[in-house]
């Protein structure tokens, strides 16, 4: 049985190799400062309203244990800390909570014939909304490859809407985007998976990508294919 992700479905498309890389071979890489981004600013608005402190000392706090002995790879932290600080203190977020009770970090598992799909959604309300957080560079919003995501949590997940809620940390805004495809993924998931099971059989993964862009190059290239 193949197993697929929305992550690892990118990752296909970007470069067969890619996938192998993460996928297949489980190579993990060394941790992520934007892994780890993202890991502070989904569990400060988790914590938002649980937590008596203000923003600023939650924030600080996640921060402080997410980051901890990851490599920043030359990113200014500290005015990338507090441009983010700023712009979540621009949402009220305890009115944006209220009343919808969400379940974070909500798992899910479909079964699709020979593919076994998954995936963890940032956010689940009561009534089947889906919340998914993004921090970009990119001035183009929504972004591309966050439509699909959504829109796959939405099919799998059997919601009914689905935001993307942007921190874009080189100006430092909080946008919010609600989706409106209301296509259906499931195709274009089994041809990947069937594509992704010929190759296995065959046991050879393809250069489809740009190599000099690609942040595994270095693990990469060091592999026999
Ligand atoms: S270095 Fe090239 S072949 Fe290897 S994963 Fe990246 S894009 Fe693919």
């Amino acid at each position: 049985m193949i197993e697929l992700s929305a992550s690892g479905l990118q990752d296909w498309r970007q470069c067969e190799r890619l996938w192998a890389l993460s996928r297949y071979y489980k190579y993990e890489g060394p941790p992520s400062i934007w892994t780890a981004i993202g890991k502070t600013v989904h569990k400060t608005i988790e914590l938002v309203g649980q937590d008596e402190r203000p923003l600023e000392s939650v924030f600080k706090e996640q921060f402080k244990l997410f980051t901890k002995g990851v490599p920043s790879n030359g990113l200014p932290i500290s005015r990338l800390k507090s441009g983010l600080l700023c712009s979540m203190g621009h949402i009220d977020w305890i009115e944006f909570k209220k009343g919808r009770e969400p379940e974070h970090e909500v798992y899910f598992s479909k079964i699709l014939g020979d593919i076994k799909f998954r995936g963890f959604v940032d956010c689940m309300t009561k009534d089947k909304t889906i919340f998914e957080w993004k921090s970009t560079s990119k001035k183009d919003l929504p972004v591309e490859e966050h439509i699909q995501q959504g829109t796959i949590y939405k099919e799998m997940a059997g919601s009914n809407r689905v935001f993307l809620v942007y921190f874009t940390w080189r100006n430092g805004q909080i946008r919010s985007y609600e989706l409106s495809f209301d296509g259906s993924y499931i195709p274009e998931i089994e041809r990947v998976a069937q594509e992704i099971a010929a190759a296995i059989k065959k046991g050879t993964f393809q250069i489809t990508g740009k190599c000099k862009d690609c942040w595994e190059r270095k693990e990469c290239q060091s592999r026999e294919w």
